[in-house]
């Protein structure tokens, strides 16, 4: 009997150990829970201070890109500044603006630099010297390689003689 009621009291305390360590491992189970959701937290949180750092890396380099475009954009129009008052409008004989310089501008050999700036740019505040392009509508014209404008220079008069002519004839065929 008293070596049941030993037993017995040993099978208690064994149930009170287990329950208690039950309750140990189910604090730390919670303990552990929580840390982890903790550590998510911390590792959304970092996340979110990286797309942070990316997101203001990208504003920085967006503000520096547009800062050197601006100061690109002030020496252009402060050299144009400097350019624009030596030259004046002028209308070609197809009716097309341009602008021409008002005093004659040489080249080392001394000779007259015949040239014309694109009117299209002129008010944008560049200058951009027309080019010799092709010939359009029986004229001459002067091409910008900067905002690729056309301007119809001056009408090629034999030319059109030429063709005229050559059309008679292959119509006096028929
Ligand atoms: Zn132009």
């Amino acid at each position: 009997m008293f070596k049941e009621a030993i037993e017995a009291a040993k099978l208690i305390k064994n149930a009170f150990d287990t329950a208690e360590k039950l309750k140990d491992d189910i604090d730390r189970l919670k303990e552990l829970g929580e840390s982890n959701m903790k550590a998510m937290e911390l590792a959304q949180i970092a996340i979110n201070l990286q797309n942070l750092v990316f997101s203001l890396q990208r504003n920085l380099w967006t503000l520096e890109t547009n800062h050197r475009s601006l100061e690109d954009k002030i020496r252009q129009y402060e050299t144009f500044e400097v350019e624009k008052d030596k030259y004046a409008p002028h209308q070609c004989a197809s009716g097309a603006v341009v602008y021409r310089p008002i005093q004659p501008i040489h080249d080392a050999e001394g000779n007259v630099i015949v040239h014309y700036l694109c009117a299209n740019c002129y008010e944008q505040h560049k200058k951009s010297i027309l080019q010799p392009g092709e010939i359009v509508d029986s004229h001459r014209t002067l091409k910008c390689h900067c905002c690729s404008s056309v301007v119809l220079y001056e009408r090629i008069e034999c030319l059109v003689e030429t063709i005229g002519s050559r059309h008679a004839i292959d119509w006096s065929d028929y």
